[in-house]
């Protein structure tokens, strides 16, 4: 056994520890960032890369926004492994009620400096031949845009990396609390700040943390290049309700670089198996002909599943654990993750560093719970009410 002394120790080589150990390292710090497994395996290496700017509420909002802006900045030093490129997302309206709520959210993006750009049935149809015809139109968002997430969490790990950080990968965090993280073989790191960066397992280290896992599955295609140009993204929750209770899919698909064709989503509370669930593939597999028919003649050559870390009010958990003075959340990103990753590490690192923030962090504060009432209170997730703006 071992002691090692750092200034921070990040639990978790997700794609948010890896933004965080590089944010880090960058204000001077000696960090050290935990994998117990490869860096970007666990939801990172799941997720299907959407960088989105989401409506939902204000704060989500802001998150997204500023951190698609950052990844933007980004996206140059990224290498082509990272798959990076802005296709902009299409949210698709199947009818006129839809086609109103694709007005409403032009308007909002509009106002706010997000280019945002209503397209007729017609304008649709000639984006993306493969959809089927009698769509009402669609938003194209156009500065969204798709990465692949592992590609990036490495890119991310490999500059703290060359900044000084020191990584232990293939160990486990067993404990960590009161400046102390116990590795799996004994090791003792120390620093008076540590940081729960797990993802979807945040409640295994920090016990009250108000995070469930929320598992997806996603299917990818044989190459097809141009066969799906946008990500796509049905408007249609406002009726199918990808709703924060049951389970539930949506249309969703994304064209890779590679020119295969990744489809989503579906949302299941309560599963703690990784296995696929061929009842819910079935289901999102059909929910995706609905709007797209010509995928059923591309042949699926990869399905998997992962756990979106959710907490009860949709917004992640940047910033100091209220009952250890040395612990810090960076967790909760549900959907959201892999876009808001260079976010959180710019709150997180400005809160530690006491410096102002880009954004107000007040709304992401692990504090806005109590740990004895999170899963409880009013903003649980039982009492939550569908508003099912979720994307991937
Ligand atoms: C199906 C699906 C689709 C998604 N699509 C999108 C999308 O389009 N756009 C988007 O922005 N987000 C998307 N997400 C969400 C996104 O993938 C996650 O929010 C993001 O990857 C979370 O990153 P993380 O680093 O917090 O967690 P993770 O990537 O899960 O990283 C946590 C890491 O901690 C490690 N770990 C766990 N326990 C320990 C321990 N005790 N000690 C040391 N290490 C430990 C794990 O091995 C893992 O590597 C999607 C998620 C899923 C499941």
């Amino acid at each position: 056994m071992s002691k090692a002394r750092f200034d921070a120790v990040i639990a978790g080589g997700g794609i948010v520890g890896a933004a965080c150990a590089a944010a880090l390292t960058l204000r001077g710090m000696k960090v050290a960032l935990v994998e117990r497994d490869v860096m970007g395996s666990g939801a990172t290496a799941a997720g299907m890369g959407h960088i989105v700017v989401m409506d939902d509420s204000p704060a989500q909002f802001a998150l997204t926004r500023y951190s698609q802006q950052l990844w933007q900045e980004l996206a140059g030093a990224l290498s082509f492994r990272a798959e990076y490129e802005a296709c902009g997302t299409l949210w698709i309206a199947a009818d006129e009620e839809e086609m109103a709520e694709a007005g409403r959210k032009q308007s909002y993006y509009r106002d706010r400096g997000v280019p945002a750009q209503l397209l007729s049935a017609a304008d649709l149809a000639a984006a993306e031949p493969n959809l089927r015809a009698g769509l009402a139109g669609a938003l194209l968002v156009p500065e969204d845009a798709v990465v692949y997430p592992p590609a990036a969490a490495l890119h991310l790990a490999k500059i703290a990396q060359a900044r000084g950080t020191s990584l232990y990968v293939g160990r486990s965090v067993k404990q960590m609390a009161a400046g102390e993280a116990l590795l799996d073989n004994g090791d003792l790191l120390c620093a008076p700040i540590l940081i729960n960066a797990i993802g979807a397992s945040a409640p295994e280290l920090t016990p009250g943390v108000p995070v469930r896992k929320r598992k997806g599955h996603l299917v990818i295609t044989d190459r097809q290049p141009g066969f799906v140009r946008h990500q796509l993204v049905e408007l249609g929750y406002l009726k199918s309700a990808h709703s924060v209770t049951a389970d539930s899919v949506a249309f969703n698909a994304q064209p890779r670089k590679t020119g295969q064709a990744l489809i989503g989503s579906s949302r299941q509370f309560g599963s703690e198996s990784t296995g696929v669930d061929p009842a819910m593939v079935s289901a999102m597999l059909a929910r995706a002909a609905e709007y797209m028919p010509a995928l059923k003649v591309l042949p699926a050559i990869r399905i998997w599943t992962g756990f979106r870390a959710a907490t009860p009010d949709k917004l992640p958990l940047i910033g100091p654990w209220p009952a250890d003075s040395t612990l810090w959340m960076a967790t909760g990103h549900e959907g959201l993750g892999i876009t808001t990753s260079l976010a959180t590490a710019a709150l997180l690192s400005a809160q530690i560093a006491e410096t102002d923030a880009p954004i107000p962090v007040e709304p992401y504060l692990p504090a806005r719970f109590s740990s004895s009432t999170a899963l409880l209170g009013p903003n649980s997730f039982a009492a939550r009410k569908p508003s099912a703006k979720e994307t991937s």
